[in-house]
């Protein structure tokens, strides 16, 4: 018998490690969100409150329970702390779950869960502070390739996406090249600002881990889900501006409005469509292109009549 069905039976409970394990590193994850863009050390010193600087104690650094048993205020100073910190916990917490459910006792989990935990600090930090840290690409782009030279070497059951190094190459290098052609084209051709380096490095990495098929599922996906987001973002600020009280611009100029509103005014990020779209690939990718062509392929002849 094997260790992964003689542990079998604590599958549920193991689930729910999964989950506290998850929360812990979120919280983690909160301190680089929060440090890495002022190039401070993520290990020391010890977290204070943002606004008053005073130390926080253990007991009110549990994630998410200490924010919910101090109804979102600073026990010294009283002031607000941000909904983000137990959201960035409980979103890690419930993505290693997701992680054990899907690929179980696997080489290929401990990997996953810390590209989802990579991901959710790009995620927030790009939303936050308009910056993909390099301290999550740059480790990745080398990382990627070398799991899957180990895990040439391991059986089928391990879960991995890729298990060939060549695979995890091309891409790297396909991610790389499509964002930063896409980037030159806008800044050459279109005379606009690019997306920026930082979305180049992390969709390198992503294929790095994931390979060609992966990178390209990634692309079509991001756009999709960047276009409405895009589009729901324009939607939201054209209400806002012909809500009632305000000024009302004249008609003729709202096209110029909401064009600079989607630049300039309400910068819109491309990491965090990149991060969902990474992770749609990661629990069901493969199986989602492999439905896709089997959707495709016509029916033997017997089967129709
Ligand atoms: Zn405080």
């Amino acid at each position: 018998m094997d260790l992964a069905a003689t542990l079998a039976p604590l599958h549920n409970f193991f689930l729910i490690v999964s989950f506290v394990f998850g929360a812990l590193v979120g919280s983690f994850a909160n301190v680089c969100i929060g440090r890495w863009p002022h190039g401070e050390s993520v290990i020391s010193p010890r977290s204070r409150c943002p606004k008053c600087k005073s130390l926080i104690a253990w007991h009110d650094n549990i994630p998410m329970l200490s924010w919910l048993l101090l109804r979102a205020r600073c026990r010294n100073c009283g002031l607000p702390i941000s909904w983000q910190y137990p959201a960035v916990e409980f979103i890690t917490g419930l993505l290693f779950l997701l992680v054990f459910w899907r690929f179980g006792f696997a080489a290929a989990s401990p990997i996953y869960m810390g590209i989802c935990a990579a991901l959710v600090i790009v995620t927030f930090q790009d939303l936050t502070d308009w910056t993909i840290p390099n301290e999550i690409t740059f480790p990745g782009i080398f990382l990627g390739p070398a799991c899957a030279l180990i895990g040439m070497t391991m059986p089928e059951t391990s879960g991995l996406r890729v298990t060939d190094p060549l695979d995890a190459l091309a891409g790297l290098f396909l991610g790389g090249a499509i964002l930063y052609s896409l980037d030159r084209i806008t800044v050459l051709l279109l005379k606009k600002p690019g997306m920026g380096f930082g979305d180049v490095k992390l969709l390198a990495m992503l294929g790095a881990f994931l390979g060609w098929w992966g990178v390209l599922f990634i692309v079509m996906f991001a756009s999709i889900i960047g276009t409405i987001a895009g589009g729901l973002t324009i939607f939201y600020f054209r209400n806002k501006a012909d809500s009632p009280g305000e000024e009302t611009a004249e008609s003729d100029t709202r096209e110029e409005d909401a064009d600079g509103i989607s630049l300039q005014g309400h910068y819109l990020p491309f990491g965090p469509y990149l991060a969902l779209a990474g992770l749609l690939y990661l629990f069901v990718g493969p199986e989602m292109i492999q439905w896709y062509i089997a959707t495709l392929t016509p029916a033997p002849l017997d089967a129709a009549l």
